[in-house]
């Protein structure tokens, strides 16, 4: 890792590191942080040769070599001192609240613009609405485009980000054409590699971006998971959540097994902001605000909740396990409280 002397490199300075990598089999790839940009080299970076010719340019501080399997997401790289601010929080700083339906239903947009109103008013400082849904069943709606607009009028109305999931490249480019803030990364898709990349350099196009990236049920060790969020940040957005919403072996009763407990295991190994999904973890609304209190409890940065304006109404999972505005309002209330007593 490239780290300058000034902000960011120039055009001329870029084209220089980037030949002497090149002649060594590597390339540049920059990660733009909120303080300055760094340079990733990507490839077998251990030829001292090359270390040296970078490290005797007048306008590079230090070449930083961790070894680690993610070195750009470990809590020793200098990604480390950058700062994530969404919908006015900055994560660490504040409890970040994430709030809204699963489910956008196309047929309904009103429904959606009372739920966003009513996350507003409880307090969420960013709105999810699922425009594209990964479902077991086939038969089952999968979403539509035109939520997208619901998603991004609601967003108008409100003045809050939005965080919607995107399952391929096609979401990927309409979501980022429409001004989507927050990328969500399903359970699913949490090991496509493909897409994670995909995602990653999608930031050229709109800097703010940020990523919510769930854990797989698939995933093994939290290095696994690590290594997901490294995919996206080598190839160029260092904006990155991590979302533990359940694993399996399902624990009886639940929907997964609640892996909220992963919370201080991560933050040992990355810098990453941690932003549990109660709702994914125990599948249903009224064992959602213990769920949640107890992520806080465990160190979380933020929280991703399903709650719906009239849940018996709603679409996807709503009717089963998102909270009413009113359980909402509260649980962030005790929420708040127990982040400060956990800074006590
Ligand atoms: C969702 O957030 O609605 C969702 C489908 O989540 P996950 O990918 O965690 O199952
Ligand atoms: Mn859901």
């Amino acid at each position: 890792m490239i780290l300058p002397k000034p902000n960011r490199l120039n055009p001329e300075q870029v084209a220089e590191i980037t030949a002497i990598t090149k002649e060594f089999g590597c390339h540049v790839q920059p990660i733009i942080g909120d303080l300055r940009t760094i340079y990733a080299i990507v490839g077998d970076e251990r030829d001292e040769l090359m270390i040296n010719r970078l490290e005797g340019l007048s306008y590079v501080e230090r070449i930083d070599r961790i070894q680690s399997p993610f070195k750009l997401m470990d809590r020793r790289s200098d990604l480390a001192n950058g700062r994530l601010t969404i919908g006015g929080v900055t994560l660490g700083e504040e409890l970040l609240i994430i709030a809204g339906q699963c489910t956008i239903d196309p047929k309904n947009p009103n429904l959606f613009y009372e739920t966003s109103a009513a996350m507003k008013e409880a307090g969420a400082h960013v709105l999810r609405g699922g425009v594209w849904k990964p479902r077991t069943n086939p038969y089952t709606f999968q979403g539509d485009n035109k939520s997208l607009d619901i998603l991004m009028e609601a967003s108008r109305r409100t003045g809050l980000p939005v965080d919607t999931e995107v399952m391929d490249e096609e979401h990927l480019k309409l979501a980022i054409e429409a001004g989507v803030d927050m990328l969500q990364v399903g359970a699913r898709n949490a090991l496509n590699y493909s897409l994670l990349r995909a995602i990653g350099k999608a930031i050229g196009d709109r800097p703010q971006t940020s990523v919510l990236l769930k854990r797989s049920v698939h995933m093994g060790p939290l290095n696994e998971f690590i290594s997901a969020a490294e995919y996206i940040a080598a190839f160029g957005n260092p904006n990155i959540m991590l979302c533990p919403r359940g694993t399996t072996p399902t624990l009886d009763g639940y929907r997964n097994h609640p892996d909220e407990s992963a919370t201080p295991l991560l933050k040992e190994k990355t810098w990453a902001a941690v932003v549990v999904d109660p709702s994914h973890s125990v599948g249903k609304a009224a064992y959602v605000p213990a769920a949640a209190l107890a992520a806080v409890a465990y160190g979380a940065d933020g929280l991703c909740i399903e709650s719906h304006i009239d849940p018996s109404k709603g679409i996807g999972d709503d009717p089963k396990q998102a909270i009413t505005p009113e359980v909402l309002t509260k649980l962030i209330k005790q929420a708040k409280q127990l982040w400060a007593i956990r800074r006590e």
